[in-house]
């Protein structure tokens, strides 16, 4: 017996834990019995490890799938950010650790940039945060400010994280959801989405810790008005409570809306934390970097969060935004900044999306903000019956059977849903269109011949 166990280990290259089902099945011991329980999963993280980016990133892989999924800009970077980063690896001491809560060159760039747009001036170590993309200041955030059972106000839909941070922190998220005005045979907008005060003011209690905005709006796209902030902004007031204001579609704004910034309205700053990307602002969703703006107060319990997890980000990366930044901020009006650039280049081809969808048939939502563009995809009559048997919401079968049939991929809305209002939006896929125009020409010869097909 003792031989057939050695020999067991020996040979296997696989890890103890294999080792030790083997093991106990062939030596009947109880020992994995009692140390399975040891192997299971934290609960905080229990029934979070399915993930819609992990699933579809899998599935859209294939080099001959075109990838309208993924909000993953395929487009070139502004040139100056690339040199900039390319001319930093060659400086030793950016090449070492810097300081925990921001680079200082970048974090001073951030506090004139802001600055702009906020009233106070904006302390460059005590009031900005900067972290491992918007992903890293949404969860310092939630880790940092809420509580196991905070209430945590949730507009749906909402950006899928947002959902497994606050239970990951123990708090109750409360869902509202954004509702569709009649259009009348109009086009559709992102704007014709909006809360009802009175639905938004019953889930605000004692209990209410904060909510999570988002705008410009994934995936939707809407661009909240001053007047709807103002709504938020008067019940955060009234009920104490704490805004987690994601913004990291700020620049990303078309002709006849404005972005407004809730921490700016009276009486928000001290409440506010306010996230922006480097991965949105630039293009370059691979550098990771994100920050956090706000109070003091609540920054410091952010950078708490920081110092004992992911204690600094990369240097090289921070000096080159840095860099980039400055380059911006001293030409912020002209149409070169790549701040007023991009969105005229994604207009261009959040324009082209909708002509596209609508040729086929479809009826697109019409974006105001943001690089995503959502459609009712129930109107193709696409025959499941393959998937009859999977329990997944529609979209979930719709854009893994258009992967495999038609080589286009796409992100099903429902993924942006709690559980109880998948159903309202499962008719709905989101299409990313910050891409070069040969994808989205080869977009456009799918759904064509799709829709060719089926006339
Ligand atoms: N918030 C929203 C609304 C987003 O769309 C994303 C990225 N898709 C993030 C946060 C995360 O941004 P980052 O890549 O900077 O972590």
């Amino acid at each position: 017996m003792f031989l057939a166990w050695r020999r067991l280990c020996t040979l296997s290259s696989r890890p103890e834990f294999l080792k030790t089902v083997c093991a106990s099945k062939i030596l009947g011991l109880s020992t994995f019995a009692k140390m399975s329980l040891k192997f299971k999963n934290a609960k905080r993280i229990e029934g979070l490890d399915s993930n819609v980016w992990i699933e579809f990133t899998k599935l859209a892989a294939d080099p001959s799938v075109v990838n309208l999924g993924h909000g993953l800009p395929d487009i070139s970077p502004p040139i100056y950010v690339k040199e900039e980063l390319s001319k930093i690896a060659a400086i030793d001491n950016l090449n070492q650790y810097t300081w925990a809560f921001g680079h200082p060159s970048l974090v001073k760039a951030l506090s004139c940039l802001y600055e702009k747009f906020y009233q106070n001036q904006i302390n460059p170590t005590e009031e900005i945060l900067v972290t491992v993309g918007a992903y890293g200041s949404l969860f310092n955030a939630i880790q940092g400010l809420i509580d196991e059972g905070d209430e945590v106000i949730v507009i749906v839909p909402f950006y899928d994280c947002y959902e497994s941070m606050l239970r990951m922190a123990g708090a109750t998220p409360v869902f509202v959801p954004l509702r569709c005005k009649p259009v009348d045979g109009k086009k559709c907008s992102s704007s014709d989405w909006t809360l009802d005060p009175q639905e938004l003011a019953s889930k605000f209690n004692s209990k209410t810790k904060a909510i999570m905005l988002n705008t410009p709006h994934n995936p939707l796209g809407k661009v909240y008005t001053k007047e709807e902030l103002q709504v938020i902004a008067d019940l955060c007031i009234k009920y104490d409570t704490l805004c987690i204001s994601d913004e990291v579609y700020e620049w990303l704004v078309y002709p006849g809306n404005k972005h407004f910034k809730i921490a700016t309205f009276p009486g928000m700053w001290e409440r506010t934390i306010t996230i922006g990307s480097a991965g949105k602002t630039f293009s370059v969703t691979g550098w990771r970097l994100g920050w956090s703006i706000g109070p003091k107060h609540l920054i410091k319990h952010l950078q708490t969060v920081q110092q004992n997890t992911v204690c600094t980000c990369a240097t090289p990366l921070q000096e080159a935004l840095a860099q980039a930044l400055w380059i911006d901020i001293k030409r912020m009006d002209d149409p070169e900044c790549y701040f007023n650039s991009l969105p005229k280049e994604l207009e261009v081809k959040r324009d082209r999306m909708v002509h596209l969808l609508e040729s086929v048939g479809l009826k697109p939502i019409v974006p105001d903000g943001g690089y995503f563009i959502i459609a009712d995809v129930s109107l193709l009559d696409v025959d499941l019956f393959d998937m009859k048997d999977s329990n997944e919401p529609y979209d979930y079968k719709f854009v893994k059977w258009m992967i495999k049939n038609k080589k286009l991929s796409a992100i099903p809305v429902s993924a942006f849903c709690n559980e109880e209002t998948k159903l309202q939006f499962e008719k709905f896929v989101r299409f990313c269109f910050i891409k070069k125009d040969s994808t989205l020409d080869a977009a456009e010869e799918i759904l064509k011949a799709w829709s060719r097909q089926n006339s």
